[in-house]
Order: structure tokens, then C-alpha cells, then sequence
């Protein structure tokens, strides 16, 4: 018997895919379910926050992949709800590189060191297949594996290492949300954030009032830290001490706190599903915003990216300043990742302030005034984040993606790390949520079809005894061959039994 509190289905997580997943499964019936999420808002990885009088996006920014062939649909979401956006032409990035003291390259050699990069990619890329197409015995030659190509060592050249690397391969290697949404980004400038569209969403299935959401449903400050299994249903724990029960769970975590021991599960994840959580890779990116009295940068036409290169890899290399976004802002962005990202997050922001300065008065001067105020995300300290976003090898692996994203018994997996074509971006998340909650959907008519044989079952084991339930359901898909469209089940409008019989 359940018990009162147990509810359908418990969403792990209220962001872009947790929500999008919820939303699926309310429109399609599943009304009785509640949302868990650790902290004190909806939204996750996308977070506005007020600083130097605009709303900054700490986590996602961007909607990228607009203007190809199929419709980027959180752009749709976007139009729906007059976002307000600003295009990114990052193209001319790569002609404003500043040396170490303070002047442009020339285009000519910041166009060559760009074109090396791209080709000693592309030959690093080749190089991969071929070794790996041998090992595998696919008839590759091992002696055709040519030298690796030489490692970035200038500071243009790490520089340009940087942006292709650590941002995006489009040149390199197709990536879907290009080739299939389009190569335009815009960058969400927004008082009301990115997280605006979240709110929408909720709106259709959850009570909401003047912006607030008031459902009961909606769950904030829950940390899940346990979830016990079994194949009768799955029991949450909370830090808290709570308990929820459900049938299903679909956890929407971050591959980063998968990886973590935030929360364990009974009986433990298996082998093949561990071993995919620990393969995928975290990129942390964190953008830094600084707040100046007044601009001091360049900001005519492609003039909104810039770099800096330095000897070290990755020293505040990326620069954006806020004008076209929010004119008169005086805002700068700076962004950093990974081994950067980290040691800045674990010093006192007013070191990062000191060093962040130290690289602006290269660019622009000694006479530049200090930053008036200072923000830094800290994604990979963040409990309920640990890292930005999933990074699959460049080299695709479906069966990786696959086993990423398939069910362990009664636990369903979302998130932007369950997304084969879209992993990583704010269309992956949202897209995976919807892909999962249909797939749990399946699942849920397929078992009360299951829970409807047995029923069925009943008298025919009281006079056999003890059949196993896989028995149990063989005997009645032979005893039953009509087949019910299960629309009808969950739509309540065909009493089943006597339907059946
Ligand atoms: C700095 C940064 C920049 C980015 N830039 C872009 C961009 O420009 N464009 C783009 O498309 N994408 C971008 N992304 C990626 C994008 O934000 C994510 O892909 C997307 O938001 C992920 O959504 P999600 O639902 O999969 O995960 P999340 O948003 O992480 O949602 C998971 C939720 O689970 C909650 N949670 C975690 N642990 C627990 C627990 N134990 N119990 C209960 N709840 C828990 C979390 O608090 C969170 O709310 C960026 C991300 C970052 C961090």
C-alpha cells in the first residue's frame, strides 16, 4: 500500500531540466509530483544577479545556435517572452590580441597563429582516430600515426589555444547546436535574467502568483542526500531529515555532483553506470565582472571581444566589455576555466581584483582607475554544482552518452550531461528534460499496464499459487492478446478490467 505522502514521481533538481521534465509530465497527467531542489531558487545553472545597477548572468548567457536550419526552441521560448537580447559577433576577437605591452598584434600574424591553431587541431584530431582505429583493429596502420603537432608556447599562440580550446571547436569538429541551430549567439541582457524563462514554464503546471511561485509542489532547500531503490519504488532523504516516497524519481543533478559523494544511493549505482559518470568531463568557467567609474576601453564596431596573451595559459585571457549589452554600464568581463577557475575561486576576490588590474593596466595603462566593485562566481565550490558543465570527448562515443543517460531501475536521469547532441548548453538541458519525461511517461503506462495484468492476475493465482511476477506477466500476455491503448489508461476513461475482459 502506498503511504500519503507518496507521490508519482520526485524531480531531483529545479533546473532548465528539471522543470522542463516536470512540466512534461504534469501536461501529460502526472500532476502528483514534487520537485526537490538544494537551494533557495529555481533556475540552477542559470542565475541572474544584480551587480553595479544591471542584472549580470552568472551562469548561462548566451542562446547559442540561432538562424540555421531547425529552430532553436529556448530561442522560441526567448521570443515568446520579448527577452531582451544582444547578437555576439565574437569573430574579430582574434584581431584584437593585446601583448604584454599593450599593443595589438598585427592582424596579419594574429590571422596566421590562428590558422596554425586550427590546423594543428585538426591534425592532433586525426592523429587521435588513427590511434584509436588501431588499437580497436580497424585496419588503421599504426605507422601512418604521424607526429603529434607542436605545443602552443608563445603567448599568442597559448592565447589562441585558449579561445579555441576552451571555448568551442566549431572550426574544428561540427558541434550540433551549430550546425543544426545555427552559428549566432546572442547574450541574454535581460533585467529579468535568463531565469525568466524558467518562470514561464512553471507557469503552466505550478501556482504561481505576480512572479512568485506558491505551489506546494515546488520544494526549495531540500538537499537530497540519499536514495534508497527498489523495484517497488524509491524513498528520498533529505539533509533535513525529510522522507519522500514516489514510484520514480528523475534526477536532474549536474554531472559534477554525480560525481560527488553529495548523494548515495541503495543499494549503489552499478559498475557500467559509475564508469560513465566518471569518464564525462566538468569544464568550470567562471566570468568575473568588474565595475568601473568610467570605460577606458575601446568600444567601437568589433571591439566588444578582446584578449590578452600572456605566458601563462588561460591568465584572464577573455575579455568582454558590457557596453553593447548594457550601455553605460562600465562593466567588464573577464573569463576564466578550469585550473584558473579553480585557484581564483580559493583566493579572497581582492587578490583576483589585484591581478585582474594587473592585466588591464598592461592593456590600457598605468593611469586606468581601480574597479569600484567585483564579482566571482564560485561554480566549482558551489555544493549543488561542482563545475559549469559536462564536456564529452571531442572523438563522439554514443554508448558513453547512453549509459549517462539510461534508467537504473526506478531512477530516471536528466540534465544537460544526458544530451547526445546538445550536452553542456541551456537547449541540451531543456531538451533532455522533455526527453526524459517523456521516456519516464512510457515507463509509467507501461507499468500500469503491468500492475493492471497482475490485478488481473489475482484469481488465477489463488488457484495456482505462487507464480513469479515475470511469470505472472507472461501468463497474462498470453491469457490476454487485446491491446489497449494506453492513452486510455492514464486518461481514466475505459474501466479496465471489464474493458479487458
Ligand atoms: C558559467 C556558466 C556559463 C554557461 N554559459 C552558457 C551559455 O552561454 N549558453 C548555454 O546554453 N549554456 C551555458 N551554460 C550551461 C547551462 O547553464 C547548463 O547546461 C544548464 O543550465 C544546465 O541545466 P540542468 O537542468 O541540466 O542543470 P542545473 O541547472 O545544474 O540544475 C540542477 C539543479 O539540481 C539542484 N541540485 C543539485 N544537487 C541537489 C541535491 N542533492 N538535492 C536537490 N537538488 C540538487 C541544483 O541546485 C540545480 O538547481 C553555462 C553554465 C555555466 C555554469
Amino acid at each position: 500500500m502506498d503511504s500519503p505522502s507518496r507521490s508519482s514521481v520526485i524531480i531531483v533538481g529545479a533546473g532548465v531540466s528539471g522543470i522542463s521534465a516536470a512540466k512534461i509530465l504534469a501536461e501529460n497527467g502526472v500532476e502528483d509530483l514534487v520537485i526537490l531542489e538544494a537551494s533557495d531558487r529555481i533556475g540552477g545553472r542559470i542565475r541572474k544577479e544584480d551587480f553595479g545597477g544591471v542584472s549580470v548572468e552568472l551562469g548561462a548567457g548566451w542562446i547559442a545556435g540561432v538562424g540555421g536550419k531547425e529552430s532553436n526552441p529556448v530561442w522560441e521560448l526567448a521570443n515568446q517572452s520579448d527577452l531582451r537580447t544582444h547578437f555576439s559577433d565574437y569573430s574579430n576577437a582574434r584581431y584584437n590580441i593585446y601583448d604584454r605591452s599593450g599593443k595589438i598584434f598585427p592582424s596579419g600574424i594574429a590571422a596566421d597563429s590562428y590558422k596554425k591553431a586550427v590546423d594543428s587541431a585538426i591534425q592532433q584530431l586525426r592523429r587521435e582516430e588513427t590511434i584509436r582505429e588501431s588499437i580497436r583493429g580497424c585496419g588503421s596502420d599504426v605507422t601512418r600515426v604521424t607526429e603529434p603537432p607542436s605545443a602552443p608556447k608563445t603567448p599568442i599562440e597559448l592565447a589562441i589555444d585558449f579561445i579555441l580550446h576552451d571555448f568551442e571547436m566549431a572550426e574544428v569538429e561540427p558541434i550540433s547546436t551549430f550546425v543544426d541551430f545555427g552559428e549566432r549567439e546572442y547574450l541574454v541582457a535581460d533585467e529579468r535574467g535568463y531565469e525568466y524563462l524558467l518562470y514561464k514554464m512553471a507557469e503552466d503546471f505550478l501556482c504561481t502568483s505576480e512572479g512568485k511561485i506558491l505551489d506546494s509542489r515546488l520544494k526549495l532547500n531540500k538537499v537530497v542526500r540519499e536514495l534508497q531503490h527498489s523495484r517497488n519504488g524509491v524513498k528520498v532523504i533529505t539533509e533535513d531529515g525529510c522522507i519522500y516516497e514516489a514510484n520514480y524519481v528523475v534526477l536532474s543533478v549536474s554531472i559534477g555532483v554525480l560525481q560527488s559523494d553529495l548523494i548515495s544511493f541503495r543499494p549503489p549505482l552499478p559498475r557500467w553506470k559509475m564508469e560513465a559518470i566518471e569518464t564525462c568531463d566538468v569544464m568550470v568557467y567562471t566570468k568575473i565582472f568588474l565595475k568601473f567609474p568610467h570605460k577606458f576601453w575601446p568600444c567601437g564596431p568589433e571591439k566588444e571581444f578582446f584578449i590578452y596573451a600572456h605566458e601563462r595559459r588561460g591568465y584572464y585571457t577573455f575579455w568582454q566589455h558590457m557596453e553593447n549589452a548594457f550601455p553605460g554600464s562600465n562593466i567588464l568581463v573577464v573569463t576564466l576555466t578550469n585550473g584558473e577557475s579553480k585557484r581564483v575561486e580559493a583566493q579572497p576576490d581582492e587578490e583576483t581584483l589585484k591581478e585582474a588590474m594587473g592585466v588591464l593596466r598592461v592593456m590600457f595603462g598605468p593611469n586606468i582607475p581601480n574597479a569600484t566593485d567585483i564579482l566571482v562566481p564560485r561554480w566549482w565550490n558551489n555544493r549543488f554544482q561542482r563545475g559549469s558543465y559536462s564536456n564529452y570527448p571531442i572523438i563522439p562515443n554514443p554508448q558513453l552518452v547512453q549509459n549517462i543517460k539510461a534508467p537504473v531501475g526506478r531512477i530516471f536521469f536528466t540534465g544537460e550531461h544526458t544530451s547526445e547532441r546538445f550536452n553542456g548548453y541551456v537547449h541540451g538541458g531543456y531538451l533532455a528534460g522533455i526527453d526524459t519525461g517523456t521516456s519516464l511517461l512510457e515507463e509509467i503506462r507501461k507499468g500500469r499496464k503491468g500492475e493492471i495484468q497482475n490485478h488481473l492476475l489475482e484469481p488465477l493465482l489463488a488457484l495456482t499459487g505462487s507464480l513469479t511476477l515475470s511469470t505472472q506477466t507472461e501468463a497474462v500476455s498470453s491469457l490476454h492478446k487485446c491491446d489497449i491503448p494506453t492513452q486510455l489508461y492514464l486518461s481514466g476513461k475505459l474501466g479496465l478490467p471489464e474493458a479487458i475482459l
